[in-house]
């Protein structure tokens, strides 16, 4: 009669080892891995150095969602051996991992961009309890004008990097709070319908509230500083629309300032078709961005005081081209040459010109944060040689 517990003692004994083993294996493999991911996650950045102190103005452009295959994509249609940003002096790619284990999201995306610090999807300019300075702060600290345009809302998160510090990027009344309260000069975006009740905030002695591109050219004159819902012509595509804004920003910001500027433009919707695996409207909008990047390059070839670098957030839709050299648009069309409608780990490209460009090592992967690190020390140097 005692057999049965006799064997029920053995097998507890037993189990207790074998859970002891399990449980020192788990906890093991848990440090080595937390270390890991630690060292991996929180040793970012190049900590590269930039000399020049040329760069007066810097222009950040970022086409969201566009990985170097949504060009090649682009190229084939358009019948074109380069995009404009191609023919800026240094190419090379960056990486884009957040602090989360999924892919970035715009939110970490643009916040790395914005302030040099990785934060978790979602977090906007912070993390935690902690604020980070972002390239408008600390720019408008040296003196210079800043701004933004963007063909999305101007609350979404990857604009909202650059103009307000959240805990979540769902946080839009927050965001667009910070933004009335910030010094930014020049804000161009849509999201009529959000900013509305906030109409008499924005509207101030210093600071035109515009609906329209008509009214921002005669508030150019009149305001010192501008902040444009342009929901109509914003939202709807034309072959030169976002060239003739972004020429009107960098125009605004120039004016009347010695001091320089640093401008953001970004085309959003490259991202939002990416999404949805429209290949045509995707290479419509990265061809509308891409001759905004022709007009400022430019600009910047004009006047040798002006930083550009041209990039993205994160690769979006795992675009893959099957034998590029005989893809054409009759298979583009066939074929869904997308393979996700997410965001992907890939490696984005950057091109970039001017004062300091030249310093950017091209031979291996920079890391998002990166350029934040080359802004700030371009605005540094600059503001030091000529104080
Ligand atoms: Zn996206």
């Amino acid at each position: 009669m005692n057999k049965p517990v006799k064997e029920k003692k053995k097998i507890t004994k037993k189990h207790k080892q074998i859970i002891l083993v399990t449980c020192l294996i788990v906890v093991i493999t848990a440090a080595i891995s937390l270390g890991l991911w630690g060292g991996f996650y929180y040793q970012y950045g190049s900590n590269l150095t930039i000399e020049s102190t040329e760069a007066k103005n810097i222009i950040i452009m970022v086409g969201d969602g566009m990985g170097f295959n949504h060009i090649e994509a682009a190229k084939i249609k358009k019948k074109l051996d380069s995009m404009n940003m191609e023919k800026l002096d240094v190419h090379g790619q960056i990486r884009t991992r957040s602090l989360s284990i999924a892919p970035t999201d715009s939110a970490a995306a643009a916040t790395a961009l914005a302030t040099g610090y990785k934060v978790k999807n979602g977090e906007i300019g912070m993390t935690g309890k902690k604020t980070y300075e972002n390239i408008f702060e600390f720019a408008k600290q040296k003196g210079k004008k800043v701004g933004f345009v963007t063909t999305t809302n101007a609350y979404d998160a990857s604009i909202a990097a650059f103009s307000s510090h959240v805990r979540d990027k769902n946080m839009h009344d927050e965001i667009i709070k910070q933004q009335i309260e910030s010094d930014i000069d020049l804000i161009i975006g849509i999201g009529k319908d959000k900013y509305e009740p906030y109409a008499d905030q924005i509207e101030t002695e210093d600071r035109a509230y515009c609906k329209t591109l008509q009214e921002i050219k005669k508030a150019g004159i009149q305001k010192k500083k501008i902040f444009a819902v342009l929901d109509d012509e914003l939202t709807e595509r034309s072959e030169n629309k976002l060239k003739e804004i972004v020429s009107f920003a960098a125009n605004a910001l120039e004016n009347d300032n010695n001091n320089g500027y640093v401008l953001l433009v970004e085309g959003a919707k490259i991202d939002t078709y990416s999404h949805q695996n429209d290949i045509m409207n995707m290479i419509e909008e990265l061809s509308e961005f891409d001759r905004a990047v022709g007009h400022l390059k430019e600009r910047a070839e004009g006047n040798s005081d002006t930083f550009m670098i041209v990039t993205s957030y994160y690769e979006t839709g795992d675009l893959r081209i099957k034998n590029i050299e005989d893809a054409t648009v009759e298979n583009m069309e066939k074929e869904n040459w997308f393979h996700s409608k997410k965001h992907t780990r890939d490696d984005v490209p950057f091109f970039a010109i001017g004062p300091g460009s030249t310093e950017i090592p091209s031979n291996k992967p920079l890391d998002n944060t990166d350029i934040f690190d080359i802004c700030k020390q371009l605005i540094e140097n600059y503001a030091s040689s000529s104080s």
